[in-house]
C-alpha cells in the first residue's frame, strides 16, 4: 500500500501486464500507419510514458506534437475542459494518432476532436492505454485500447493524483475505506460500555474496551495485567506505549471486521494520533467520535453504585473516582478538539434511560 497526499492506493495492474497491452497497441498502430508518416499527438501530462513506449516501437517515419488540456480536479473529472497548450499548426492534412493515458468521461476526447477538426487534419485515430467503459458516454470511437478498467481512480505509469504517482511503474487503485469506526467517548461512568454492548450487535461491529482488556489481563495475571494494575488501582492512566501496542494487537485480531467501537481509547492526544496513523496504514480511519455528555455529580453516583457490584477497586473509593476525572480533564478531554478539528465530533446527551440514549447515538451513526 502506498500513500499519495491524503489517500491510500493498492497495487492493481503490474508492469508486465501493462507491457503486454502496450505491445498489442503498438502492433496495431504499426500495421495501420507504417507508411502514412503520421503525427503522434500526445496528450500531456499523463500519456508521456505510454507515448514513449508506443513511439519507440513505431517502424515508419513519424512526427510528434504535444497538447495539454485539463479536466481533473482531485479524483473527480470536473467536466470543464480548458486548453493549456494547443496543438502545433502543421496538423492540416495529416494523419494523426492521439495518444491518451486514460479515457473515462470522454470530455478530453471531445475537446481534442474539436481541435483536430478545426485544424483540418486528414484523419485521426485515438489510442489510449486505459479505457473506462462504464464512465465513457461519448460517441467518438476509441480505436486502440490497451486495457479496460473499472470506474475506480487509478494512478501510476504517468497517471497522477494531484501531481503525485506518475513515476510508479505499476498501476495502483485508490483504496476505499471499508470499515465503520466509532470512538465512543466520555468521562468514566458516562455509559460507554453499556451503549457499546447494544451498538456492536446492531451494527455488527467489534467492541474494544481497553479497560476490559486490561481487567482481563489482570484477572489472568499476565505481565501486561500486572503492569496495568499498578496504574489502574490508583485511577491513573496506563502509559501510552503499553496501551497503544495492546490496542493495535486487538485490532489486528479482527481485520476482517465491519468496523470497531473504540471504548476508552484513545484517552490521550498521542493515542489519538497513533490510532489515526495505524488505521491509515490499512486505508481506514475514524468516522466519528460520539461523546456521551453527563454532569459530574451524576457520574460519581453512577460509579459508586456500580462499585457495589462490579468488584472494581477504582469504582469503590470516591478519591480514586475523582482522580479518574482529573486524568480525564487533564489528558482526555482535549480529544474533543482533536476530533472537532477533523469535523468528526458528535456530542450526545448521556442523561436519560439507556434506550433513549441509544436512539440518540444511532441517529448519529446512521448519518455518517
Ligand atoms: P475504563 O474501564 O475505560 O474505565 O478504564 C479503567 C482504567 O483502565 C483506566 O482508569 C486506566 O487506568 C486504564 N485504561 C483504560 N483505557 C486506557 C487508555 N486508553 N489509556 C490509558 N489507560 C487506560
Amino acid at each position: 500500500m502506498i500513500q499519495l497526499h491524503d489517500l491510500y492506493f493498492e497495487k492493481f495492474i503490474p508492469r508486465s501486464e501493462i507491457n503486454l497491452a502496450i505491445n498489442g497497441v503498438a502492433l496495431e498502430i504499426n500495421d495501420d500507419f507504417k507508411d502514412k508518416n503520421p503525427v503522434f499527438l500526445i496528450v500531456l501530462n499523463g500519456a508521456f510514458f505510454f507515448a514513449a513506449d508506443i513511439i519507440k516501437k513505431f517502424e515508419g517515419n513519424c512526427e510528434m506534437s504535444f497538447i495539454k488540456v485539463a479536466s481533473y480536479d482531485g479524483t473527480q473529472s470536473s467536466g470543464e475542459i480548458s486548453t493549456v497548450m494547443g496543438a502545433e499548426p502543421y496538423l492540416k492534412g495529416r494523419s494523426v494518432i492521439v495518444i491518451e493515458d486514460i479515457v473515462d468521461s470522454g470530455n478530453t476526447i471531445i475537446a481534442i476532436k474539436k481541435i483536430l477538426e478545426e485544424e483540418q487534419v486528414k484523419e485521426f485515430k485515438i489510442a489510449t492505454l486505459f479505457y473506462k467503459p462504464e464512465a465513457y458516454n461519448k460517441n467518438v470511437p476509441i480505436d486502440y485500447i490497451g486495457l479496460e478498467v473499472d470506474n475506480d481512480f487509478i494512478v501510476g505509469y504517468g497517471l497522477d493524483y494531484n501531481g503525485l504517482g506518475r513515476n510508479l511503474n505499476d498501476i495502483y487503485k485508490v483504496k476505499k475505506q471499508m470499515m465503520k469506526n466509532i470512538v465512543l467517548f466520555g468521562p468514566p461512568g458516562a455509559g460507554k460500555g453499556t451503549q457499546a454492548e447494544v451498538l456492536k450487535e446492531k451494527y455488527n461491529l467489534i467492541h474494544i474496551s481497553t479497560g476490559d482488556v486490561f481487567r482481563y489481563n489482570i484477572k489472568n495475571e499476565t505481565d501486561l495485567g500486572n503492569l496495568a494494575k499498578f496504574y489502574m488501582d490508583k485511577g491513573d492512566l496506563v502509559p501510552d506505549e503499553v496501551t497503544i501496542d495492546m490496542l493495535k494487537a486487538e485490532v489486528n485480531k479482527n481485520l476482517k471486521a465491519n468496523g470497531f467501537i473504540f471504548d476508552g481509547f484513545p484517552r490521550t492526544e498521542s493515542q489519538a494520533q497513533a490510532l489515526d496513523d495505524f488505521l491509515a496504514e490499512k486505508g481506514e480511519g475514524i468516522n466519528a467520535m460520539v461523546a456521551l455528555e453527563v454532569p459530574e455529580d451524576i457520574l460519581v453516583k453512577r460509579l459508586l453504585k456500580r462499585g457495589e457490584t462490579s468488584g472494581r477497586p477504582d469504582d469503590q473509593d470516591e478519591s480514586k473516582i475523582r482522580n479518574r476525572f482529573n486524568e480525564y480533564e487533564t489528558k482526555t478531554a482535549v480529544l474533543k478538539n482533536y476530533y472537532s478539528d477533523q469535523n468528526k465530533y458528535y456530542g450526545v446527551d448521556g442523561v436519560g434511560n439507556i434506550e433513549e440514549i441509544t436512539l440518540r447515538v444511532c441517529d448519529i451513526i446512521e448519518k455518517i
